[in-house]
């Protein structure tokens, strides 16, 4: 009833959820009520959640924030969604996004952007804006999200909330629409850690739908949130002296590194040379298998359909080119591309071994640091429509995120002060592939 309330009141400004299942959740509640009285309710019993509108939950819409999916309902429910509901969590609603989750401020949306709580006509970040402002503005105590190059780490840091992308291939993305196959993480977005730990160990693991998950054991993370020992910490000289680093972001991680030597631990200046090619090799590689990924929607299987072709080759084009927003229009363009005959070798091969460069340089600096933190985003929520018409100035929003994504390790968002106009401020925390763990227990402590 309580997050309920927060969304008639609020959903109406914010635009964070597209369906709300009141309904649906007040019978759930009412379920697990039972459950908890007679003792046999699961790990989450209760906890109200949100989802991003990528997610499969059977019988409900999925529309990736896109008109080419109008009138699609999921036939399954994805593994992560599924395992919340076995846990006793109550999907409370639909959380919109950029389409396909391609964008950096839910502006790319089809049904308008969801819009950052801490007022001021701000952006909540993207693509998974939705569900940070659901959490954001108490509309749920926790959402999914999904993370291909930053989407749950930059709004989590735009909405001053806490958001995790686990290693690449610890969660299923059975159910997951894809963007980006190598890439796409299931993200979680929280108040605070605790919550994000339990909700990664009840999702992560072994499916038999997915072919590519992890097979590693999973630790009771939230059982295990206590402090360490000191750290050695290192931050990387790339991004302090860049030029897109707001001065205000700049100075509170100067701020952050103080309190951390203050608190004893080892922190170093580090050099990560290959820093600027991230983000070209994240857009080659990404919009390469958005391409591909893509071309599932022909207007035959899915959704939308035009009305108006008179041969099957105009009606998968006029189907596309009437479902697509024009940033998914563009990124299949542009990764039809580099994987033509003629590019192929000069941009997709040559990102691909930037990739691994890239992986091969973080992990050793990775090796030789517990941690790498540095500011999330460069700069904090900028203002809704303010670079809309600026694709290199949006991508830039991003430059701080790929490389955990390019590399597949695991990388936190939390909180870490706020602007002298309040809007929040984030600290992202990179770990070795798998070490959720530690990663979890050093941000507990930090919060
Ligand atoms: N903003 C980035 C992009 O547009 C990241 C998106 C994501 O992580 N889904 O591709």
């Amino acid at each position: 009833d309580h997050y309920l309330k927060n969304i008639r009141e609020k959903n109406g400004k914010l635009n964070a959820l597209l369906s709300v299942y009141d309904q649906e959740a007040k019978e759930q509640a009412h379920l697990i009520d039972q459950k908890i009285k007679s003792g046999s309710a699961g790990k989450l019993a209760g906890l109200v959640v949100t989802i991003k509108d990528v997610l499969c939950y059977k019988d409900h819409p999925l529309q990736c924030g896109s008109k080419i999916l109008d009138g699609f309902q999921s036939q399954f429910t994805a593994t992560a969604v599924q395992r919340l509901l076995d846990a006793d969590a109550i999907i409370i609603g639909r959380n919109n996004c950029d389409e396909f989750a391609m964008g950096s401020s839910n502006e790319n949306s089809a049904f308008s952007p969801a819009v950052n709580a801490d007022g001021h006509n701000r952006v909540p970040g993207g693509s998974s804006g939705g569900s940070a402002v659901a959490v954001q503005a108490d509309m749920c105590a926790v959402s999914l999200g999904t993370d291909t190059g930053g989407s749950v780490r930059q709004p989590a840091s735009f909405c001053g909330i806490v958001g995790l992308k686990p290693t690449y291939s610890r969660i299923s993305r059975h159910g997951l629409a894809a963007y980006a196959s190598t890439f796409d993480c299931i993200g979680i977005f929280s108040n605070n850690v605790k919550d994000s730990a339990l909700v990664l160990e009840v999702i992560s693991g072994e499916d038999e739908y997915d072919s590519t998950v992890s097979q590693k054991e999973v630790p009771a993370y939230s059982e295990h949130l206590e402090a360490g020992k000191r750290y050695k910490i290192g931050y990387l000289k790339e991004t302090i002296d860049n030029e897109a680093l707001n001065s205000e972001v700049k100075a509170a991680f100067a701020r952050q590194i103080d309190e951390l030597r203050a608190q004893g631990h080892q922190v170093e200046e580090i050099s990560f040379p290959l820093m600027e090619y991230t983000l070209s090799t994240y857009y080659i590689l990404t919009t390469a298998e958005a391409s591909s990924n893509l071309s599932r929607y022909d207007g035959v299987r899915y959704g939308h359909r035009t009305s108006e072709a008179s041969n099957l080759e105009e009606m998968y084009k006029k189907s596309r080119s009437e479902g697509f927003g024009e940033e998914v229009i563009k990124r299949i363009l542009l990764g039809t591309a580099v994987l033509s005959a003629s590019y192929h070798d000069a941009y997709y091969i040559k990102a691909q071994k930037a990739r691994r460069m890239i992986q091969n340089e973080l992990n050793e600096l990775l090796e030789r640091f517990d941690f790498i933190i540095m500011p999330t985003a460069p700069t904090t929520a900028f203002e809704l429509g303010s670079k809309t018409e600026n694709s290199m100035e949006m991508y830039l929003a991003d430059l701080f995120t790929v490389q955990a994504s390019v590399a597949g390790v695991p990388a936190i968002s939390i909180p870490m002060g706020r602007d002298r106009q309040g809007m929040s401020i984030g600290l992202q925390i990179l770990s070795k592939a798998f070490e959720e763990q530690k990663l979890l227990a050093f941000s507990n402590y930090l919060l």
